[in-house]
């Protein structure tokens, strides 16, 4: 991969990361209760406001909170690969991965074929959060 590509996919990652981070923070303001719209909501809820619905969006937000810690984890590991040179190489067998797969999924570290082969071994969705 060419320095420029390698630069177009930094870039794209530090804006994913920067939108993750944003995400993340208001995640765990909701969890926290610090958010503005959270906080008026809790001041009227036991009054107004069904408390089942209120609790469940926190669980929600606690499960979008660690996908988006697992996804933030993963463009680090990205950006440290660019950094190192090995960005866009399948960690498995070694080969160039397709930029249009990168393009699609840019913390990806796995080519098709061998993710094809992975999903077969065990299932699981975890690889990539958003694709
Ligand atoms: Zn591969």
């Amino acid at each position: 991969m060419d320095k420029k590509t390698l630069l177009k996919f930094k870039n794209l990652l530090l804006e994913k990361r920067k939108s993750a981070l944003e995400e993340h923070d208001v995640l765990k303001s909701i969890i926290n209760g610090t958010g503005d719209e959270e906080t008026d909501f809790s001041r009227y809820s036991s009054h107004l406001a069904d408390d089942s619905s209120d609790s469940s969006s926190r669980e929600e937000a606690f499960y979008h909170l660690s996908r988006e810690n697992t996804y933030i984890q993963k463009i680090d590991e990205a950006l440290e690969a660019i950094e190192q040179g090995t960005y866009g190489r399948c960690r498995v067998c070694g080969q160039e991965i397709s930029e249009e797969r990168l393009m699609a999924v840019p913390t990806t570290s796995i080519c098709v074929p061998c993710k094809t082969k992975q999903e077969k071994n065990k299932k699981s969705s975890s690889e990539e959060p958003g694709s």
